[in-house]
């Protein structure tokens, strides 16, 4: 079967694979609908590795080179051990989340933090090939009424409700939310369906500041011309947000959405970066200011998955493209020019 492989920085080549095996006991295979291209994916095709790792990764054994996807929808053809609600030919979105399973995080239901976790299409092979081979654990139904193309949406998503489940956002809180990409929006989504009152927005491109305005934020600012911190304190009572999410991984912003919170608020860091942040101690200690990291999603799946069903978070804006899996680079390169929210990639021999 075709596949879209990680060879290197620069290297990603469309390339004929064997088709996954039968499944061992815990796993699962599951034909393809569709898989997203996810910032992770273009980030690891530019500048990694980053999360991929180049030894053999110690849950999996696995090295590069490795397809990519993990943002995916598809139909059950092999189940390797038994899954109640699950059987061949199920429709299911996928939490591709691999995990020990023993860990101390792992048996406290944190497998999203597992001291050996990792993806797949990561640390085993992705979506973005025809079948493949998921933990069982990661199976989640989709509910009638939710397409494919939605569904696969709903990894994105989870990353974003997340979010602010970490936040605890409550009903009337003010959130200031840095970075209107694919993240962001769906952090929007989630921040609205939390019941913020006022949702403030930092986004310099000019199309993604437009789609948060669409979407529901309250105000949207170019941080190239305007001080955000000042402009939102003015807004909340010359208090600041209740909540401040960092939703790009540029370490300023980092910085800055600790600085910006209110005294006693939360500043959620969701987006990733190896480099190093500055803030003195004496932003965070008499404020009584709480910085927190978010990791992913932690059974968001399917609380996203149901919150589609019941029309109560409409994805449909975050999808901007779907090609066939053979035009796979040229997305690559499409998303990189910065029009595009999300495309789905689709392989072809279905
Ligand atoms: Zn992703
Ligand atoms: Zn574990």
């Amino acid at each position: 079967m075709q596949a879209l492989r990680w060879h290197g920085r620069g290297e990603l080549r469309l390339e004929e694979v064997p088709e996954p095996a039968a499944p061992e006991p815990g796993q699962a295979v599951v034909e393809v609908a569709y898989c997203g291209i996810c910032g992770t994916d273009l980030h690891e095709y530019r500048h990694g590795p980053n999360l991929i790792r180049t030894s053999p990764h110690p849950l999996t054994g696995l090295a590069p080179p490795i397809t990519l996807g993990h943002e995916f929808s598809g139909r059950v053809v092999a189940l390797g051990s038994p899954v109640p609600g699950v059987e061949e030919g199920t429709r299911v979105a996928v939490d591709p989340c691999l995990r020990c399973g023993t860990c101390r995080w792992c048996r406290h239901g944190e497998y999203h933090i597992c001291a050996k976790g990792g993806s797949v299409g990561l640390a085993s092979p992705g979506a973005f090939a025809r079948l493949v081979t998921v933990p069982v654990e990661g199976l989640v139904p989709v509910p009638d009424g939710v397409s494919d193309e939605l569904a696969a949406l709903a990894e994105p998503l989870a990353v974003g409700l997340h979010a602010v489940r970490r936040a605890a956002v409550r009903p009337g809180d003010h959130a200031l939310l840095l970075g209107a990409g694919p993240i962001g929006i769906a952090v929007l989504m989630a921040l609205k369906l939390a019941g913020a009152a006022g949702i403030y927005v930092s986004e310099p491109a000019p199309a993604r500041a437009k789609r948060a305005a669409e979407l529901g934020a309250t105000e949207v600012f170019d941080p190239a011309h305007t001080d955000v911190r000042r402009e939102v304190f003015l807004r909340t009572g010359r208090v600041g947000p209740d909540v401040v999410i960092e939703a790009t991984g540029r370490p300023e912003l980092a910085a800055l959405a600790v600085t910006t919170v209110r005294r006693g608020g939360r500043a959620v860091l969701a987006g990733i970066s190896g480099e190093h942040v500055s803030v003195p101690l004496t932003q965070i200690v008499p404020f009584e200011r709480t910085v927190l990291g978010s990791l992913g999603y932690n059974f968001d799946i399917p609380r996203v998955l149901d919150l589609i069903a019941t029309a109560r978070f409409d994805p449909t804006p975050l999808l901007t493209g779907v090609y066939p899996l053979s035009r796979g680079p040229e997305a690559f390169a499409e998303l990189e020019s910065g029009s595009h929210l999300k495309i789905l990639l689709a392989p072809e021999e279905r």
